[in-house]
């Protein structure tokens, strides 16, 4: 490797506009002849940092920052070449000794396109290293480099080295990695979601026909998810929210609405579609970033990558969320150059000889295989005494999701609750593949292949996959990831059902994890309309909660006794010490998600909210067919039951005429 190239990070700072996106950071002491590249080749993007002259002659070069679609690699190879990005203490190298720093998976499965087409070596990087590396270096060295966002204020934060470790670093790319930072080279990669920015822009992409994400953004601004999430007042009805002192526009389902409306996708405004995707996804997020925040007891989050793109709605839905969940105990800070954090970690091993022992091959750590997850792990109830099974944690997956944790008979309390449940899952269904109920939904979900539209850790780092973090290629790195094209045609409706299916349950499973975790509970029951009796729904959660514990939680449904007869291992609501959940309990419990539904906390009511038109009735209306379809499905279920339980006397009547 070229020992000579090194980067003097001394007296860096940002000259100028301070407010601008990515502001070129000007190297008092770096050398502007020789320039230094670095790049990160991620699922979506490709990122590079570079340094160049700061014009006028004057001592100094500034780095400065560019990106690039991972698909359009000529466009990236065509800007280097014309930025003369290879040249070598102002002459054109010799190719053949030019070497650059790359991360990300791009750099193992590009490796090759890079030496042929543009004659250089790509020195690859650890990208988790890099990540920590580069944020490392905003924080401490570039006053400005970090802000809040709450309230429409953005406000600098002062980090100062002894103030600053240990946080959370949330990068949220394709997917999300979430790492905590104790030091300099200290940090450890503590979870991830494969529900990240791959997934937003993929549903983005295939809802509203939008081409960028720029264009996704724009579009978000416009809308209201009000025409598409269910809000507790969509279900509790304006009174009792009153009575119950819960907010009216507290999220309590996602896309929730879709399901008991008529309408088809081409009904909806791609604005109030593009609405609901940002807060849905930004809440799940930051949800997560909450909840292992407080596991591992930090205060400070600290939020990078391109999804966050500077967006003002944002950064406000991800501070707004914990904030509301911490009840003001932990901060979300975000960084100006939110997105280049690995590439400017490469850029940084030049010349660190330190930078050598950072490369992926180096650990072979292998954890379990996502997809090799144990089978349904459902208890007997023979195999349990109804005494010992306190204290447990209920998850109550209807529209929303709802955890609640169970210490006694009648003795429970509501811990928290997620926006993406069964609602969210079968209102995308009913956008995507025009399926009418549930069981249509599992039908198809059971002939598609998600592979055709989510992006695996092999697409993005070759075959090998990314062992150090024990990810095999198999592995979901983003759901929905894949999703080039803004046509929904082009997609098999089979696939996309059996992607939602997938992406959705194990989001679950893994909230559900780390809830029971952070209250120390060891066993999880299920229970709802959309898993108690659909064995591919209940074989996904069992197998998610299998992977993310380790085998170490206990997955139990809890179904119906008009199950039992059917499948013989679910335990039944008796005993379970929460026939205290009342009609309306439930409601309360059971309904609330993210904390709020806007853009903003105080989000301006529209001209027609103001004029008073309309939207009550609207409401009302909106609220009668939830109400109705809750009942229709309740009349099934009874339906069902009385079949069953006919079936069951026939056959006992059988018995004992035998
Ligand atoms: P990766 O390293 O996985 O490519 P990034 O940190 O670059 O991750 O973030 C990629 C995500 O950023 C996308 O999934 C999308 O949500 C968002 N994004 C921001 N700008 C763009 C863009 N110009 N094109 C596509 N996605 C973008």
């Amino acid at each position: 490797m070229d020992r000579g190239r090194a980067v003097n990070l001394s007296g860096a700072e940002i000259r100028g506009d301070l407010d601008g996106r990515n502001p070129p950071i000007f190297l008092p002491r770096q050398p502007a002849a020789s320039p230094l590249l670095a790049l990160d080749i991620g699922g979506t993007l490709i990122k590079l940092v570079y340094t160049a002259s700061c014009g006028g002659g004057g001592d100094g070069a500034e780095l400065r920052f560019a990106k690039f679609e991972r698909r359009r690699l000529e466009e990236c190879f065509e800007f280097v070449r014309a930025e003369g990005l290879l040249r070598c203490n102002g002459t054109r190298s010799s190719k053949q000794n030019v070497t650059l720093k790359a991360t990300g998976g791009g750099a193992y499965k590009f490796a090759d396109d890079f030496r042929e087409k543009l004659g250089v070596c790509l020195d690859k990087l650890d990208e988790m290293d890099s990540v920590v590396s580069g944020a490392n270096f905003l924080l401490q060295n570039i006053p400005g480099a970090a802000f809040t966002h709450m309230n429409g204020k953005r406000s600098p934060v002062d980090v100062s080295p002894n103030n600053l470790f240990p946080y959370l670093l949330v990068n949220i790319g394709s997917g999300v990695s979430i790492l905590k930072v104790t030091g300099n080279r200290n940090f450890e990669r503590v979870t991830g979601t494969h529900i990240g920015g791959g997934t937003m822009f993929g549903l983005a992409k295939l809802l509203t026909g939008c081409k960028s994400y720029d264009e996704f953004l724009q579009l978000s601004q416009k809308g209201d998810n009000f025409v598409l999430d269910l809000i507790v007042k969509d279900i509790c009805g304006e009174l009792v929210c009153q009575k119950q002192g819960l907010s009216t526009s507290t999220l309590a389902s996602s896309f929730g609405k879709v399901i008991t409306s008529k309408k088809n996708l081409t009904d909806y405004k791609p604005e109030d579609l593009a609405s609901t995707l940002l807060s849905a996804f930004t809440y799940n997020i930051a949800q997560i970033a909450f909840l292992v925040a407080s596991l591992l007891g930090l205060q400070r989050v600290f939020f990078g990558g391109s999804y966050i793109r500077g967006h003002k709605s944002t950064m406000e839905n991800i501070s707004y969320a914990i904030d509301f969940w911490s009840q003001s105990q932990m901060q979300a800070v975000f960084l100006r150059h939110e997105g280049y954090l690995g590439a400017l970690g490469a850029l940084m091993s030049y010349g660190d000889p330190s930078g050598e022992d950072r490369t992926l091959e180096e650990s072979q750590e292998k954890e379990p295989h996502h997809e090799s997850a144990a089978p349904v792990d459902g208890t007997s109830a023979d195999e349990e005494n109804d005494s010992n099974i306190f204290p447990y944690l209920l998850v109550n997956i209807g529209s929303g999701v709802s955890m609640i944790e169970v210490i006694g008979k009648g003795k429970f309390e509501r811990i928290i609750g997620s926006h993406l449940g069964g609602g969210t899952i079968l209102g995308l269904a009913r956008l995507l593949t025009g399926c009418s109920s549930y069981e249509e939904f599992l039908e198809l979900s059971q002939r598609g292949n998600n592979l055709s539209v989510d992006l695996t850790v092999g697409d993005i780092y070759g075959e090998e996959g990314y062992p150090k973090i024990g990810l095999p290629a198999s592995t979901t790195a983003a759901s929905f990831g894949k999703v080039n094209s803004s046509k929904l045609s082009e997609y098999k409706v089979e696939d996309l059902a059996a992607a939602l299916l997938n992406s959705f349950t194990y989001n679950i499973g893994q909230i559900a994890y780390f809830v029971a975790n952070l209250s120390g509970l060891k066993r999880i029951f299920f229970r709802g309309a959309y898993v108690c009796g659909h064995e591919k729904t209940m074989d996904k959660i069992s197998r998610s909660l299998k992977y993310w514990s380790k085998g170490e939680v206990q997955t139990t449904f809890l179904c119906h006794e008009g199950f039992l007869g059917t499948l013989g291992a679910f335990w039944s609501y008796e005993n379970m010490g929460i026939d205290g959940l009342a009609a309306h309990e439930v409601i309360r419990e059971v309904l609330l998600g993210a904390p709020y539904t806007g853009q903003f906390p105080s989000l301006p009511l529209t001209q027609q909210q103001e004029n008073g038109e309309n939207t009550t009735l609207e409401g009302e209306v909106e609220s009668l067919r939830h109400d109705n379809a809750v009942l229709k499905a309740e009349v099934d279920r009874l339906q069902r039951e009385n079949a069953e339980l006919k079936a069951y006397l026939a056959r006992s009547g059988e018995a004992a005429t035998l």
